[in-house]
């Protein structure tokens, strides 16, 4: 069985040699047969150097560079595409993903689970960061139909049959958390604990990770636009049964003047419904507005691997 280690990597300078030391050590340990693809993601630093550096000594590491930043999920893509493995291990540049995991996501693999997630526990983390991931997963799992859970990330082992499902699906908004999630398979968690980040800064902000929340939501169905419609008509039927109660007021009593409280509350309430339910509309909007522009997800520079599929 031969493993692809799929690693995206961005600003990691400090990271890669350590990462690569833990790698090596484990997968010699366990006699696997692997490749370690190494997707540089538009650094900014010397990470490349040190991929390719580290691509001329050791034939097992190759590496794809993209021309600029496009994201970690474009670098896992990328790094999927690449993949010549029998299974793939995705994981973070930053050791917080123990690369020392890998030997239990392996087992589980040959026990027959196609997909073999590493789930973290938050111990220890800060509140700060615990807060928003908190109120990401309550919204997302009330918000749309798939089932996220928290601290199942993009630490995982995926079958060969898994691989190729994801990488049929094509869509330009891509949303792992969410495809994992969608292609199924028959599926084991492992837990370990969380690690903190050692050297360098996490590259998702907390509005970078509001973003990702909507994005989350927005990227499976059209759950909100739902909302929209019965939050629209409950407020119609509300407002046509008191324009009716009004109306026949006046007809048995005469016109009642002083309306000022009813009319401005009616105007901002239905005023605010409808900028809501328009920023909604906007947002799929703009999501078809991407998908139908079929941008590829990523630019290579350089690579020392074949592209498998040259269109992605
Ligand atoms: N990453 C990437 N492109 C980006 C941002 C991050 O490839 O635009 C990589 C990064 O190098 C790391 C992984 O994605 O290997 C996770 O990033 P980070 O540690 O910043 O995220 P966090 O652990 O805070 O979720
Ligand atoms: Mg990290």
């Amino acid at each position: 069985m031969k493993l692809s280690l799929i690693v995206p990597i961005y600003n990691e300078e400090k990271n890669i040699a350590r990462l690569y030391h833990t790698i090596t050590k484990t997968m010699e340990l366990n006699q696997y047969d692997y490749e370690l693809i190494m997707v540089n993601d538009g650094s900014r630093d010397h990470s490349l150097p040190l991929i390719e550096n580290l691509s001329f000594k050791d034939t097992r590491v190759k590496y794809i560079s993209f021309s600029r930043n496009f994201g970690k999920e474009a670098a896992m893509l990328a790094g999927l595409e690449a993949a010549a493995g029998d299974a793939a291990v995705i994981l973070d540049a930053d050791l917080q993903h123990p690369p020392e995991l890998i030997p239990q996501l392996v087992n589980a693999y040959h026990a027959g689970f196609n997909q073999v997630v590493a789930r973290r526990n938050r111990r220890g983390e800060p509140l700060f960061r615990r807060l928003p991931t908190t109120f990401f997963y309550a919204l997302i799992n009330n918000a749309v139909d798939v089932k996220l859970t928290d601290g199942e990330g993009d630490f995982r082992l995926l079958s060969r049959p898994v691989i190729d499902a994801i990488l049929s699906l094509d869509e330009y908004n891509r949303f792992s958390k969410g495809i994992y999630d969608w292609v199924g398979f028959n599926k084991k968690t492992i837990e370990f604990d969380n690690v903190a980040r050692e050297n360098g800064s996490s590259a998702f902000s907390f509005f970078k990770l509001i973003d990702y929340a909507i994005d989350g939501i927005l990227s499976y169905n059209n759950k909100p636009l739902r909302v929209c419609f019965y939050f629209g008509a409950f407020t119609l039927s509300v407002c046509l049964a008191y324009i009716l109660v009004t109306l026949i007021q006046i007809i048995q009593s005469g016109i009642d003047e002083p309306g000022y409280f009813t009319i401005i509350s009616a105007i901002l309430f239905l005023g605010g419904v409808q900028l809501f339910s328009l920023g909604i509309i906007g947002e799929y909007i703009g999501k078809i507005y991407y998908e139908t522009k079929r941008r590829p997800h990523y630019l290579i520079q350089h690579a020392n691997i074949e592209e498998k599929d040259a269109e992605s």
